[in-house]
This record gives C-alpha cells, structure tokens and sequence, in this order.
C-alpha cells in the first residue's frame, strides 16, 4: 500500500481569467457556453470556463491572421524586439511563479513542488531560449551556377494552430509558443479541456508582455469541437499537436483533406527503459522509478517497459517494488507528497482498466493496482514483473503509475524486442559499459536515448518521435525548422 500523506485540501487561489483571449481580448464564446474544470484531488469544480467552438476558432483565425498582415505591427517589429517581448513574458511568469505553479497543481493534480521547481523553470528557460534565437534566423548565400545572387530568407509560415494536451500544461504551451513567437508566426492555442487554468493566466501575461493584438489567441474547449475546427481551418497554414497518437492521425487527415497545411505531431509512447546487470543498481533503480512514476505517469516518454538483464532482475523487481511502496500519495499541495492524482475521472478509469488487463493476462502484481482513498483520483504505485512482449500493457500506452517489468538475456535478441512497438518516442540504457550504452543509443529506434539518467530536457535539445510518435522535432534550433518556410531568391546580376 502506497504511503498516503495527507487528505487533499480545497483550493485557495484565486482564479484570475476564464474567459478566450481574441485579438488581446477577454471574451465569451459565441454560444456562450461554459465547461467546468476541476480539481482532481478532490473533484471539485475550480472554475467554469469559456467554451469555444468552430464560430470562435473562425475568430481567433481571423484575428491572427490580421495580425500577420505585412503592414500590422507583427509584421514590421524588428525581430529583436519579437525577442524582446518573449524575454518579458518569461520575467512576467517568473514574477508570478508562486501562483502559476499552485493554479497548475490544482488543476492537473501535480504536486505544487514539483510544478515549482521542474515544470515552471522549464518554462522561463524555454522563452529565453527562444527569445534569443529571434534575431538569429537567417538564411544563406547559395553560389549557384551563372552569374545570379541567390540567396534564401527564413519566413514564419503563417498563422500556426496549436493543440495542447494536459499532462504538462504550461510547459506544452511554453514549446509551442516560443519557437512560433521567435519565427514571428501568429498563433491560435487550442488548450486541453482538462487544464485551461494556467495557459489562460499566461494570456493575461502575455497581454502585459505587451504583445500585439492578434499574434496569440487562445481557446479552451474540447478536441472533436474546438480541436477539429482548428485542424481542419483552411485559413490555417500550420498546425501543431501534442497528445494521443489516435488522435494524431486524425489531426493529419483534417490537414490533408482542408489545405494541406504544414502538420507536425508530437504522440504517444512506449518507451523501453533498458538495465544491464552492470549497472549502478542504485541509480538504475531510482532513475527507472522516475523514469516511470514522474508526473503520476502521464509523461509520453514515460519509460514503460522496463527491460532488466537476467542476472539482475530479481533483485530489481524486489527493490523497485520496495521503492514503490514507498511512493507518497496524496495533497498535490503538501511539499511531502510524490504522487498527486490522475488528471481526471476518465485517465483513473483507464489506469485502472489496464491493471485489470494486467492482471487477466498472468502478469505478477507486485504491488498498488488499487485506488489510493475515497475521493479524487489517486492510483497506488503499481508494479507488474513477469510481463511479456505481448501483453497489453507492454504494448499499449497506460500513461499511468503502471510499471511493466521484463527479463532479457540477449542484447541483440532485446534490441528487436525494445523496437517491437508502433512507438518511437524515447528510450534510456543503464549500464557501465560504454559500449553497449553506444551500442544501444545507435540501433533504438526512438527520437531521444538517456543513457544513466531520465527525462532530462532542455530548451536546446530536440525532442520528437520516431514511427507513430511523431513527425518533425520540438525546441532547440531544429524546433524552429518547423515554424518557419524557406524562401529562395535569386537575382540576376
Ligand atoms: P489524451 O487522450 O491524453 O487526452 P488527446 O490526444 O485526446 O490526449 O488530447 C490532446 C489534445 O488534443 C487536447 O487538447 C484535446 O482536446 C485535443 N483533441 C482531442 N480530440 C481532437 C480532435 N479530434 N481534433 C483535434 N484535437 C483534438
């Protein structure tokens, strides 16, 4: 049983902003309806919030796309001064860190501390980081044959729509925004139904950022609705999405069948979380714990298969099973807790569907598979060992605090298994052995590989999937590839 900390606690933020931010303005949706947003410690409602759909997502395109008129201010600030106005916003979050990193814990069920000292750091860095690229998107001189000048120009592909999803609220919002801000794109953000709190808090900081009407318009409001609308605009140049692969596939077929509008797609996972015998057991145990259990599980690059030498492997399911029954569950607001609860009814339902499934397929439950309390959210640490390649929750995304522990003896034999997923999300290799590590790193078919360490992000490091969890790359210099068309021109001379 999972160490439980303390009962959840109500609310004591006040929520400033629940409206959609159009063209710099606060307003309600054309039909004027709302969506409650809750607290999934307690399920109690936080706030009801502006509910938009296809007429608002027509607005809020029409809105930016005014705003990337060649004459709109937009369009004639000098890019340092676009680079500007992000290093702003990133003090003006920092200014407000205390009350952004307690609206996001209330409303995705993150512990406070955690929102406090890794997702919001994340954030500031990620604005800076793009900030300071903004007057650094150049082309080149290309020596073409004949006597002509060419040359190409970097230019923002337009008015960019973003889908974000509700694991890492602000901090999807910070990897969309910054690079299509520093390209100098106008944007529409369609915001996860389940999370609107925080991301609308950032508009108000963005407006005293002093942004120009128009450049980011953001909507709460559900995916088949608000989401589609977006996807399927044909006044959309680009459209950028983090969430499920499902729908991931469906982004792309709304992009394909409006105006073939640029797409890139950040999904799902299945990340294979490899631990050789030789390995620094301590280190291994503790970094595949947060590997998996960070963010209640809800983390795409969750290391979910969890591959451990044979030597090894006992005394691995043994401690990681300890290790979890150590894991404090409880108050997000309490600075002792780990584990906060799942973000809604519906991911609780599915954690707690899988571990069944777990279950009826002959994996060992060593531990957890149960709710944690009577009220909100709270999964128990959870560890199945015996599990097989087939299985479904060895193929099958549970984003949840599920642990899936599998043997292998052969490295070869186990880098077929680790690739045997739709997924290409992420991997990570422990061991000392600088060979297999490199051996391993080269031949996973994963967009990022951690060797000795986990989900260690930073602004300027690429981060996207291979196969079915995605198509192009998110920050650092690749991230602005995605937000910008390359324009060749050449002069005769
Ligand atoms: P999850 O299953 O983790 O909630 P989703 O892929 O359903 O992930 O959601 C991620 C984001 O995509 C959310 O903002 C959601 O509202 C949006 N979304 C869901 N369905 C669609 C859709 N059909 N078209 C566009 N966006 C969608």
């Amino acid at each position: 049983m999972a160490t439980v900390v303390s009962e959840p606690t109500s609310s004591k933020v006040q929520i400033k902003q629940t409206k959609m931010l159009i063209d710099n303005k606060w307003i309600d949706s054309v039909s004027g309806k709302k969506f409650e947003t809750i607290n999934p410690a307690t399920g109690e409602v936080l706030a009801n919030v502006a509910e938009a759909d296809a007429p608002d997502v027509d607005l809020a395109v029409k809105a930016a796309r005014k705003a990337f008129h060649s004459k709109a201010p937009w369009r004639r600030m000098s890019a340092s001064e676009r680079g500007k106005l992000l290093n702003r916003l990133a003090d003006l979050i920092e200014e407000n860190i205390e009350e952004l990193a307690t609206l996001e814990s209330l409303d995705n069920g993150k512990p406070r501390h955690v929102a406090r000292t890794a997702d919001l750091p994340l954030v500031i860095a990620c604005y800076r980081y793009y900030a300071g690229w903004a007057d650094k998107i150049q082309g080149k001189t290309i020596p073409i044959n004949g006597d002509y000048f060419c040359y190409t120009r970097h230019e923002p592909v337009g008015v960019v729509g973003q889908i974000i999803p509700w694991n890492f609220p602000l901090l999807m919002q910070a990897w969309k925004l910054g690079p299509a801000l520093a390209c100098g794109n106008t944007v529409v953000l369609k915001v996860a139904e389940q999370t609107p709190l925080s991301a609308l808090r950032v508009g108000e900081l963005l407006l005293e950022a002093g942004f120009p009407e128009g450049v980011v318009n953001i909507l709460p409001g559900y995916g088949p609705t608000a989401g589609a609308a977006l996807a399927r605009h044909t006044d959309v140049d680009k459209v950028a999405f983090t969430g499920s692969t499902e729908v991931g596939h469906l982004v792309m077929k709304a992009a394909a069948e409006s105006n073939l509008k640029r797409v890139t797609l950040e999904l799902g996972g299945k990340s294979p979380n490899i631990v050789f015998a030789d390995a620094d057991m301590d280190q291994a145990i503790e970094g595949s714990h947060f590997a998996l259990f960070f963010n209640q599980g809800q983390c795409c690059c969750a290391g979910s298969r969890v591959f451990v030498e044979g030597k090894a492997y006992d005394e691995f399911v043994q401690r990681s099973t300890e290790r979890a029954k150590r894991r404090t569950v409880g108050d997000p607001l309490d600075r002792k807790t780990e584990q906060g609860p799942q973000v809604d009814k519906d991911q609780f339902e599915k954690v707690l569907h899988y571990v069944d499934e777990g279950r009826k397929e002959g994996a060992k439950l060593m531990c957890g598979g149960d709710r944690v309390g009577e009220r909100g959210y709270f999964v128990a640490p959870t560890v199945f060992a015996d599990v097989n390649d087939e299985m479904k929750i060895a193929q099958e995304e549970i984003f949840g605090p599920v642990m899936s522990i599998m043997k292998f003896q052969d490295m070869d034999e186990l880098v077929e298994r680790a690739n045997k997923t739709i997924y290409g999300l992420a991997a990570a290799v422990w061991t000392r052995d600088i060979g297999k590590a490199h051996h391993i790193a080269n031949n996973v078919r994963a967009g990022t590989v951690w060797i000795n360490c986990f989900d260690v992000f930073d602004a300027g490091a690429p981060f996207g999937g291979f196969k079915q969890s995605g198509i192009g790359r998110e920050l650092g210099e690749y991230g602005l590839q995605q937000y910008s068309e390359i324009k060749t021109v050449t002069v005769k001379l």
